[in-house]
């Protein structure tokens, strides 16, 4: 063949900044490469076995679905064949050139934040193939496509900027891989070291991976085993192998069921929020089994999106063997499993909440997230994982996080509501108006302070069949207590507060004296079932228009700014005016309504300049 006939192309450059990676910054877990490349075998593999259930034509259709690992210690090679389906030209250019995927930038982020120093996590991202260039001097894939009329190709590399591609004589189906290692890392080459490697790393592989004709890895039903069979040691490699991770699991839950379907499961929390690191939402991470057979290892629909961070296993005898990936999601069969498998995964996590709350909370900074998405979407979950949530409190010292439980048992005798705000930090929320008429009278305000949870705990509703209430609600029937302070006389009180309403007609729905307040002088309040700020600004941001919302205004009679403005009221009533406007935006901002901080500070200016006005006339 002549050399006209090798096509040489440019890396698309997001590889090959991910190959700049690979061969300059990453120096520890090297033999990572390995299970990459057994991965993807098998991964070739667990198509073609597909294919053949649905192809009648299909290239070489006997060559048995195995991987073949060899190893030449004096040319320095180690090469991996699989009887896949193989890469046409195209799919060679496709897969091996460029990237389509969220994965390149996720990973770039990563390595930044990791400081480049360890290639375990290459293969979560989807770009495990190029790890192979962190031994390699080159790389060769000899491939022919599972398609008859497949081409038999080479693709080489260098790990520099490009590759080529070019006709390659006499390929059986599927890909051979041909790593030539560098001299400082011909270790790969020696049969002791491979075969430890693929031991660690691919011993759950569902085919048979030999090594220099021998066979190595274990194919082992793990989750088959009952628990006493099954050690520590034994569960981690597991889940380092679903997982293609190097941590330990955080939680390992293993379980099988007779009855109302016949399951065993397998399933574990990783250690790490892969979708924290800016990865896009990662595919679901449970692989569905029937008696040890693979039937799909992403299967969407086994269980709610929101679980897509869990890693495992799931076998159901009860599956029709010859279920299509295609119409399991949407049987029964399915559904039944996802709504079992779901409520006893969020039974465990209440149980490691109960008995060790410590490394719950750990798991909870990670994954919470998780569980608030579950919140909203899954109305027959809500309960459960609502008992699930962390949260500071007004009763919680410093950081420390309490839970609905805890405050259920906190609540006071006759308390039917449970309280809550949203908002930046706990310190902000107990600065502001809302909080102190609560602590006033002995109730909790439970504070949340993630952007989401406005959203999450609207859609919650009730907690134990208390209903949950955002404190900054107009309509909460609340105890009189004890106040401090000399008040304005009722009197005085009814003339202000009529005042006050004619003035600010255009900013409020109302005017009220209250109770409430104990060391601000006035509050906005949100009538009970509008949406607040933080679900308006989202609505807008959808592009919704939010419902025409005006708050009520509460007054504090006992404040000595209201007692002031009584009083100029009667002497200046156009300074009042301006007075009680400031007053009004100032409760609407801290309630996140109604001005803009823009405006807010263009009348605080008109304000002022009234006061220096009566000022200079004295
Ligand atoms: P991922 O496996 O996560 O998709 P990789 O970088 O490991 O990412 O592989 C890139 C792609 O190359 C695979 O998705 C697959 O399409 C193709 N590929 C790699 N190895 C093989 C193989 N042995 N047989 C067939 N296709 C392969
Ligand atoms: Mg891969």
């Amino acid at each position: 063949m002549s050399t006209t006939d090798i096509e040489k192309r440019e890396f698309q450059a997001e590889v090959s900044e991910i190959l700049d990676i690979v061969i300059h910054s990453l120096y520890t877990d090297k033999e990572i490469f390995i299970r990459e490349l057994i991965s993807n075998a098998s991964d070739a593999l667990e198509k073609m076995r597909l294919k053949q259930l649905a192809e009648g034509d299909v290239f070489e259709a006997d060559r048995p679905l195995e991987i073949n690992i060899s190893t030449d210690e004096e040319a320095k090679t180690l090469t991996i064949s699989d009887h896949g389906i193989g890469m046409t030209r195209t799919e060679l250019n496709e897969n091996l050139g460029t990237i389509a995927h969220s994965g390149t930038k996720a990973f770039l982020q990563a390595m930044k934040e990791s400081g480049g120093a360890g290639a375990d996590v290459i293969g979560q991202f989807g770009v495990g193939f190029y790890s192979s260039f962190m031994v390699a001097e080159s790389v060769e894939v000899y491939t022919h496509s599972w398609q008859p009329d497949g081409e038999h190709v080479k693709w080489a590399s260098d790990g520099g900027g490009s590759y080529t591609v070019e006709e390659a004589d006499g390929q059986h189906r599927g890909c051979r891989i041909v790593v030539h290692l560098k001299e400082d890392q011909a270790e790969f080459a020696k049969p002791d070291r491979v075969k430890d490697i693929i031991e660690r790393y691919s011993n759950f592989v569902g085919f048979p991976v030999n090594l220099n004709g021998e066979r190595v890895n274990a194919v082992e039903a793990v989750w088959l085993k009952s628990k006493s069979e099954v050690d520590e040691e034994e569960y981690k490699a597991f889940y380092q192998f679903v997982s293609h991770s190097m941590d330990a699991p955080r939680y390992t839950m293993h379980f099988s069921a007779d009855a109302p379907l016949s399951i065993n499961a397998l399933l574990f929390v990783p250690g790490e929020n892969m979708e924290r690191f800016g990865m896009g939402p990662q595919p679901a991470g449970v692989a569905l089994y029937c008696r040890k057979v693979l039937i799909d290892q992403n299967p969407e629909g086994l269980l709610p999106e929101w679980l897509r961070f869990v890693k495992g296993v799931i076998d159901s005898e009860d599956l029709p063997l010859n279920i299509s990936r295609e119409s399991m999601q949407d049987t029964a069969l399915v559904r039944k499993l996802n709504t079992l498998l779901t409520k006893r995964f969020v039974k465990f996590l209440a149980k490691q909440g109960k008995d060790s709350p410590e490394d719950y909370l750990e798991f909870f900074k990670r994954f919470g997230r998780f569980l608030k998405e579950g919140i909203v979407a899954s109305p027959e979950h809500s309960e459960a994982l609502s008992g699930l949530l962390r949260f500071e409190s007004t009763m919680s010292e410093g950081e420390a996080l309490t839970s609905l439980d805890e405050y259920v048992d906190r609540m006071k005798e006759g308390q039917e509501e449970i309280y809550y705000l949203v908002g930046d930090t706990k310190a902000a929320l107990e600065k502001g108006p809302f909080v102190e008429a609560f602590q006033a009278r002995g109730l909790e305000v439970a504070l949340f302070t993630e952007q989401v949870d406005d959203y999450v705990l609207q859609s919650l509703r009730e907690f134990k069949g208390k209903k949950m209430v955002c404190a900054d609600r107009a309509d909460i029937d609340m105890d009189d207590v004890p106040t401090e302070g000399e008040s304005l006389s009722e009197e005085d009180t009814k003339a202000l507060v009529e005042w006050m309403s004619k003035t600010l007609t255009d900013k409020v729905e109302g005017v009220a004296a209250g109770k409430r307040l104990v060391s601000h002088p006035v509050v906005a309040l949100i009538p009970q079932d509008a949406p607040n700020a933080q679900l308006r600004a989202m609505m807008e941001a959808m592009g919704q228009t939010a419902p025409e919302m005006k708050a009520r205004l509460e007054i504090n009679p006992r404040h000595d700014l209201v007692k002031q403005l009584h009083q100029l009221k009667a002497g200046n009533e156009e300074l009042a005016e301006a007075v009680a406007c400031q007053l009004a935006d100032n409760a609407l901002l801290a309630a996140g309504l109604g001005t803009s901080e823009a405006d807010a500070a263009a009348n605080m200016n008109s304000l002022l300049g009234k006061i220096l006005g009566e000022l200079d006339k004295k």
